[in-house]
């Protein structure tokens, strides 16, 4: 890997990794690091709070939660441009298309994470944000459309009682 591809920015959430230049669809960009911890150690962990764990397998689980292990800095959307994948007990992340400078580097992190971290109807990955804006739009829709009905039909009241 030369020189990272990417940088550390401000995100809708707290930190994350910007492309800083264009990558190619199946870049490796980086490495997820930290020491392994067997099932027993990687669960103490997550009951202290540790929200960087990254389960290779049934038996190793990486602690990323060291600084220095830039990659724990992706943020998670469900709509990613990147995506992670382990060989052996080492994690990579890739680029799933083509990346333009300035995007924002994101992989899935899985639907467990996604229920039990994050909560589903709290992520504020694009994908969620436009489909709750959709919703929302729907919804003052759906609104409009009964106050127009009432309206309407407090002006046939008021018709049918003048006569
Ligand atoms: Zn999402």
């Amino acid at each position: 890997m030369a020189r990272r591809p990417f940088r550390l920015g401000r995100s809708l959430t707290g930190l994350g990794l910007f492309a800083t230049r264009p990558i190619k669809k199946r870049s490796r960009i980086a490495e997820y690091k930290g020491p392994l911890l067997d099932v027993k150690k990687a669960e103490k962990a997550e009951r202290s709070g540790n929200r960087y764990l990254y389960e290779v397998n049934a038996r190793w689980t990486i602690d990323g939660k060291a600084r220095s292990n830039i990659a724990r800095y992706f943020n998670h959307s469900c709509n990613p441009n990147a995506e992670s994948y382990s060989v052996g007990r080492r994690v990579f992340v890739r680029t799933l298309r083509n990346i333009k400078p300035g995007e924002e580097l994101t992989y899935d992190y899985g639907i467990d994470y996604l229920r039990n971290v994050i909560g589903k109807s709290r992520c504020k990955c694009s994908r969620c944000r436009k489909r709750r804006a959709r919703r929302a739009r729907e919804l003052r829709l759906v609104r409009k459309r009964r106050e127009a009905r009432a309206a309407s039909k407090r002006k046939k009241a008021r018709a049918s009682h003048g006569r």
